[in-house]
């Protein structure tokens, strides 16, 4: 079938919206009428090529949409159902069969190998091969082909429309708190980097009960909006010693802490600033090869540097459960998000890169 997209033609070039070919569903796929997809980080460093993605490519890996058809083998979903898509897990190796799918063995190639697992494209554009199946949805664009295992159905009363961002950045950041670090009610956390994942850590780190949550962040307007979630602290890094800080407000630590920003030196801190026994999580993803030093007496001391993908979510089970916080008022994550048309993807990208807006989504051309 005919759809519109936005493809990634070469390593940094804007978008460009054109109508290309998208396969139909093998018996194991669902195809979604996407409604919206939220724009992730990871959609720019790929389009930046910091990830060697092939391409030309459409990427989008936050969408939300309605099940328009599905393979003949398909049960979990049918027409008409509304779904959140979300990453892809092979769900026959060691990790997958453990319950941790963001360990997935084949977590690359099933996420940004630009095709289907058993190596066929799905996308064309007048007969020239497109890659797509990015995150298994290639969500920028109005019609996006999952497969089976990485759609999550959610109840129609929710807002549609607002729901792609579970899928990657929101469970990501609330994940890292409610399923990783698993703060006690009354503990410490300081979250590094108050972005759309950053947020969603703070909004998650209200909910769980915890009682002093530091927000780091050199934006004025992130670090306000960290406080309307939930920081009961925040910290400009550029104007302070952020780690002295901290200890003073925590009495001498913090029991957690997360880094979102991937940057060294601010997860040099994120280690620093602990309590003896206080775990760090670390989310931000750096350029293959990046290294960080650290006092090595620091960690003898019962600290724990824990790394986490998607997290630690089984998105099956945990977005509804950030779904239902959600129609409860406890977790708000839709004051991230600014709404764009797909058309002005450009200036979605350029939002988000200079921190104007913390969560742009993009509305499909054909409603619903
Ligand atoms: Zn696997
Ligand atoms: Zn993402």
């Amino acid at each position: 079938m005919d759809i519109v997209a936005a493809i990634t033609r070469k390593k940094s070039v804007p978008f460009s919206i054109e109508t290309i070919q998208l396969d139909k569903p093998r018996k194991d796929e669902v195809r979604v009428k996407v409604v919206a997809t939220g724009m992730c980080h990871t959609d720019l460093v790929v389009r930046d090529q910091y990830y060697p993605v092939p391409l030309p490519s459409v990427l989008g890996h936050e969408g939300a949409g309605i099940v328009e058809s599905v393979g003949t083998d398909v049960t979990k979903v049918k027409p008409g159902d509304h779904v959140v898509l979300t990453y892809k897990s092979c769900g026959s190796c060691h990790s997958c069969y453990e319950g941790e799918p963001g360990y997935c063995d084949s977590f690359f190639s099933e996420n940004l190998g630009g095709t289907r697992s058993d190596g066929t494209l799905t996308l064309s554009c007048n007969g020239e091969p497109i890659n797509g199946n990015f995150f298994q949805q290639s969500s920028f664009a109005n019609y996006a082909l999952a497969h089976e295992t990485n759609v999550v159905k959610v109840p129609k009363e929710a807002p549609l429309e607002m729901l792609g961002p579970l899928g990657c950045g929101v469970q990501t950041g609330a994940g890292a708190v409610m399923n990783s670090l698993q703060p006690r009610a009354g503990s410490s956390i300081i979250i590094f980097g108050a972005g759309s994942v950053g947020l969603s850590a703070v909004m998650a780190a209200r909910a769980v009960g915890c009682s002093i949550i530091i927000a780091v962040d050199i934006k004025l307007s992130r670090r306000n909006v960290a406080q309307e979630l939930g920081a009961t602290h925040v910290i400009d890094p550029r104007k302070s010693n952020v780690v002295e800080i901290i200890q003073g407000i925590t009495s001498g630590g913090a029991h957690y802490s997360l880094e979102t920003t991937a940057l060294p030196m601010v997860f040099r801190q994120a280690v620093d600033c602990l309590a003896l026994r206080g775990v760090c999580g670390l989310v931000g993803a750096p350029a293959l090869g990046t290294e960080v030093s650290l006092d090595m007496n620091n960690i003898l001391f019962g600290r724990t540097v824990r790394g986490i993908i998607e997290g630690d979510s089984v998105p099956d089970v945990f977005i509804p459960k950030l779904l239902e916080l959600y129609m409860q008022g406890r977790f708000p994550f839709d004051k991230l998000i600014r709404f764009y048309d797909l058309k002005d993807i450009n200036q979605a990208a350029q939002d988000s890169e200079s921190g104007v807006v913390i969560k742009p989504v993009l509305l499909m051309p054909h409603g619903y």
